[in-house]
């Protein structure tokens, strides 16, 4: 199975290719830095990840 997995970076626009990924990952934007998390698969939707390191239990 070929998983393509594009991604927009909501913070620079920029687009890459973030491969299998799963919901609640996070993954780093090569183009910005900075951390996504992600929120969906199907298509795929990242999110910033929060920035604070606070405990958000589950
Ligand atoms: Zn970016």
């Amino acid at each position: 199975m070929s998983t393509s997995t594009n991604v927009t970076c909501p913070e620079c626009g920029g687009e890459f290719e973030a491969g299998a990924v799963e919901v609640g990952e996070i993954i780093v934007c090569p183009e910005c830095s900075v951390e996504l998390e992600v929120l969906g698969t199907n298509p795929i939707n990242v999110g910033l990840a929060p920035e604070e390191g606070e405990d958000w239990g589950e």
